[in-house]
This record gives structure tokens, sequence and C-alpha cells, in this order.
């Protein structure tokens, strides 16, 4: 069991910790470069003395949301550009008043609160051993590398044999409906299935809901709890595709099989997601590879990526005699994901961001739908108008799931 220990410096409000930066986002509307970095982050102090570092307790972990201006983040890391996503970085923490404002949420209260600090220093740990150049810095060189090689789950875990993970989807039965939700900023697809009898069994591609900050965009009605035969299949990683899997007194997804790709996450993802679904023997990991796992109506492809976005698993369904493509949040194109060409219906990628590569031809003159999965009124100014005008000008009729208020489904039907 994890104990809970002592208060630490994340209650103090003092010290040191390591955050893997899971977004950097410029928050929109804002002239001055304003950024929203959010950040998976451990008490470093604790992690460079750690015998154990896969048994984190609580008290070490915290997702953090730092909000700081470009110039101030540079001025603070004495680099040339703004951390990116699946850097690891170093900051110095201090009681709030100084520095850039960062909050703080706890796994304790299911990251419900917030407690404000201050950053004062901030060095992103390099791929390589490095001495540290900041003046703020603790000595610890080997923390990059040592953070990277240790929150993977190639490592952590392992993968599976793609035989395993075809006969689990072989489970399920035959596909002939696809819904994907409005959970606000975060991503949840149900595709229904028909067994004998007329109980409707699922499978789920992505689980998310939005976190603390972006609980405003969340619709109020959830998706219904999932039969206790459905499948999960996570695309990737991020937070906004698995939090409502994480670990918490009503997880209605503990005893689901989850399918997922084997990537590097960060020590709150590990201790409150991964590892408990792994200590209860339903996690499946697949490593990338470069044919796709075919099973009787669901075919999973690998994105040809390095980050978390373009290395997962994109689910591709035949639904009838339609199919159907849920690339989750990688770019559609050769540095992505790439697509058959004759789809009937698709859940655009990355919430409709700007960056969602090629848009696809749909396969016939018949009404092709397209989904954007995102939040009402979230902070990324998400979905681009032009990724829009993209898929309308290839052929496809785009909706939205945040155009759904006052509606009487809290989804967007897709087949
Ligand atoms: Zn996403």
């Amino acid at each position: 069991m994890q104990d809970t220990g002592p208060p630490t410096f994340f209650d103090e409000g003092f010290g040191r910790a390591y955050a893997l930066v899971e977004a950097v986002e410029a928050m929109s509307g804002q002239k001055h470069g304003r950024y929203s970095i959010f950040l998976d982050g451990v008490n470093a102090d604790w992690l460079d003395q750690a015998t154990n570092v896969l048994d984190i307790g609580n008290n070490q972990i915290r997702l953090l949301r730092l909000v700081t201006t470009r110039k101030r983040i540079l001025a603070l890391s004495g680099e040339e550009d703004l951390p990116k996503t699946g850097d690891w970085i170093e900051m110095i923490i201090e009681p709030q008043g100084r520095g850039s404002p960062l909050w703080s949420f706890a796994p304790d209260d299911d990251y419900r609160k917030a407690s404000r600090h201050a950053v004062t220093g901030l060095r992103v740990l390099s791929q390589l051993d490095r001495p540290s150049v900041g003046a703020a810095v603790s000595p610890s060189v080997n923390a990059g590398p040592r953070l990277r090689e240790t929150f993977d789950l190639a490592k952590l875990i392992g993968a599976s044999s793609p035989k395993s993970v075809r006969k689990r989807l072989n489970t399920t039965h035959k596909v002939n409906s696809c819904a994907v939700y409005d959970v606000g900023q975060a991503n949840y697809v149900a595709l229904h299935t028909r067994t004998t009898g007329d109980r409707h069994s699922a499978i789920l591609v992505d689980i998310g809901e939005p976190l603390a900050f972006h609980r405003a965009t969340a619709h109020r009605r959830k998706p219904p709890p999932p039969p206790e035969n459905a499948l999960v299949i996570l695309t990737h990683w991020d937070w906004d595709h698995v939090a409502a899997g994480r670990e918490r007194a009503n997880n209605a997804f503990a005893n689901l099989w989850w399918i997922a790709p084997t990537q590097k996450i960060g020590p709150n993802l590990w201790a409150r997601v991964a590892k408990p679904q792994h200590d209860r023997r339903k996690l499946i990991l697949l490593k990338p590879r470069t044919s796709d796992i075919v099973s009787k109506c669901i075919r999973l492809r690998f994105g040809r990526g390095v980050d978390r976005n373009n290395s997962g698993i994109c689910v591709l369904a035949s639904v009838e005699d339609k199919r159907l493509a849920l690339p989750g949040d990688a770019r559609i194109g050769h540095d992505g994901v790439s697509l058959p060409q004759n789809l009937d219906a698709i859940a655009i990628s990355h919430h409709g961001a700007e960056e969602v590569g090629i848009a696809p031809r749909p396969s016939t003159a018949q009404i092709s739908t397209a989904v954007i999965s995102v939040g009402r009124a979230n902070k990324y100014g998400h979905p681009s108008l032009q990724t829009i005008r993209l898929y309308r000008q290839n052929g496809w009729r785009v909706s939205r799931t945040d155009q759904r208020r006052g509606r009487r489904t809290n989804y967007v039907r897709l087949l």
C-alpha cells in the first residue's frame, strides 16, 4: 500500500519538483503571450533519494498548471524557447507572492482543489547528461535520462503479444453504431455492438473527461456507465483521453479490460491511472508496430510519429457496410497515421486543432460525417475554422460535440 507520510513541500510551498510537460498552450484572447503549461509533477527531493520510484505515495505527486508569459519562462529557464510537450523540467517552487503562479492539484481530493505556489526557477532537463547551467538548480544532472527511463510504460509494464490483443478484440461482437460523447474538452467515443438478446455491449475508444481547470467545458450529463463486458481502447495516454479511468471511489472502468499503447507517461498518470489498472491485471499494452492488428470488425493502426499524439493507436472499424476512423489526437499523414481512402465517418483528430494534417476524402457522394470532440468555450480556441473548412471542402458534413446543448442527447451519432 502507498503510505501517505508526512506533508511534503507541495503542502509547505517550498521545494523542488520534476515535471513532465503534458501540454503547452497559448491562451486564446491573450495578446501578451500568456501560456498555460500543464505538468505531471513529482517531489524532486523525494525522487532523487527514492529506492522504489514506482511506489510513489500520493503526497509526492501533483498535477500542476503554470501560467506565465513566454518572456518570463525564457528568463527563468535561460533557454531560447518554451519547454515542449514531452520535456521533463525541474522547478524551484516557493510560497505564493513571487515568481510565476503555479496551481497544484492533489490526487487525495481527486485533483479538485488547487493550492497556489510560485515558480522562481525552471530548467529543461536535457535528454543527455549535461551539467546544469542555471543558478538556482540542483546538482541532479542525471535526472532527465533517469526520469525518461523510469516513466516509460514499455519498461514499467511491458507489451503484450499482438495475438493476445486480437483475441481480446474478437471477444466483442459486431459493431453497429458509434456515438461521440460531449465530455467537454476531452475525448470519449462509444462503439455499440448488439449481442444476442438485445443487450448492448460497447467498445469505448478513450475515456476522457476534463480535469479541474477545464471543468467549465464539461457537459452536465456524463456518458452512461459502461456495461460490464465493455472493452476500453486508449488511443494514447493524454489526460483528456484517459482521465475518467483514474483511481477513485466510483471508477466505472476499473473492471474493464483496457488496451493501450506503450508510451512515456508522468508520475500521476502512472500512480493514479496505469498502475492501478495493471495491478488489477486488466491492462494490455501494445508496442507501436508497422502492421495493423486486425480482428473481426476492429483494426488497430499505429501512428508513426514519436510524440504521444502521433505514436498511439488509431481505431478503424467496420460498422455494417460503413468504414469509420477514430485517430485520437494523431495527425493524418506520413508523420502521424495514414488512413484508408474510402472512409464514411471520422472523428476529426485532436479536437479539430489547426495541425490535424491531411483531410481524407469520404468514400461516396452519400452523407459522410465528421465529428469534432471539443469542449464548449475551451481555452485553446479548438476547433480551428481552417480545419472545419478543410473537411467541408473535401465533402464531409462536419458536426461538433459542443453544439449539442439544449438537445436531448449528449452525444453526436457518427454512424
Ligand atoms: Zn486530446
